[in-house]
């Protein structure tokens, strides 16, 4: 089993789905989480369940667009814990439609929220990484980032750009002990995919070769291989998790 005791993490989203999943496993890892989410009560969830798991942890409500707060949780965090290990970059949002049909603001949120978030929040935690020398910072992106998805292209443009920062930023912080690396998840079932028409979910299902849709939990694995030294010679790459989906 992972074992991440005495280091720390901040995971965004983590009030549901695959960044619930992704607090529960490293609290369970023996890792101390700072859950990040919109409001109090959705932070706190977050939080309440890593300590359910085990862990230590904080809450913090915030908005991944504002720069200035992921500035602020970041010395919150290190002012409480003294350093931070993990930055998982998980808070993301859907708003598909035709191109012709989308309006500036299912642009803008898909890029600002999937996209440039994960650069406030990456700058927030790179002193303090830095300083001490590691870290790692896991940004989750998507299969559609790498394969493209109709009726999704801002959601496309906002994962594979993602990529763009990973690689930018494991050369960038390379030297100084800091890795970056991606997840590309398929098809998870969560709140984000539920309400997707039967249809899409039949076709979905029938173009992955393991045969089934992917739990918060696969995810999960991946962050606790990223975050931990097991993958101390991994950076600027992508796990794919998809059960095959993009074969
Ligand atoms: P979800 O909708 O269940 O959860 C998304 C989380 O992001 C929630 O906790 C939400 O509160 C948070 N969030 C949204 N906007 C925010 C904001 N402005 N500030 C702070 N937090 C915000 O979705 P999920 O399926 O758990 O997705 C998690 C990540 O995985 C996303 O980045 C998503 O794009 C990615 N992903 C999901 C799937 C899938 O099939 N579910 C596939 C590939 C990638």
């Amino acid at each position: 089993m992972t074992d991440l005791s005495g280091r720390t993490a901040i995971v965004t989203g983590a009030s549901r789905g695959i960044g619930l999943g992704i607090t529960e496993a490293l609290a369970r890892a023996g890792c101390r989480v700072a859950a990040v989410a919109t409001s109090e009560s959705s932070a706190e969830k977050g939080a309440a369940a890593a300590r359910d798991a085990g862990g230590e942890a904080l809450a913090f409500a915030a908005d991944v667009r504002d720069g200035a707060r992921a500035d602020e949780v970041a010395k919150a965090v290190m002012g409480e814990w003294g350093r931070i290990d993990v930055l998982v970059n998980n808070a993301g949002i859907t708003r598909d439609g035709l191109l012709m049909k989308m309006s500036d603001e299912d642009i803008d949120s898909v890029i600002d929220i999937n996209l440039k978030a994960a650069l406030f929040w990456s700058r927030a935690v790179a002193r303090p990484m830095i300083k001490g020398r590691a870290g790692s910072i896991i940004n989750v992106s998507s299969i559609v980032g790498l394969m493209g998805s109709p009726g999704q292209s801002n959601y496309a443009a906002a994962k594979a750009g993602l990529f763009g920062i990973t690689r930018s930023l494991a050369a960038e912080f390379g030297a100084r002990g800091v890795r970056v690396n991606a997840i590309a998840p398929g098809y998870i079932k969560t709140d984000m995919t539920a309400d997707l028409p039967d249809e899409v979910k039949q076709k979905s299902l029938a173009g992955i070769p393991m045969g089934r849709f992917g739990e918060a939990a696969d995810i999960a694995n991946g962050v606790l291989f990223l975050a931990s030294d097991a993958s101390s010679y991994v950076t600027g790459t992508t796990l794919v998790i998809d059960g095959g989906m993009s074969l």
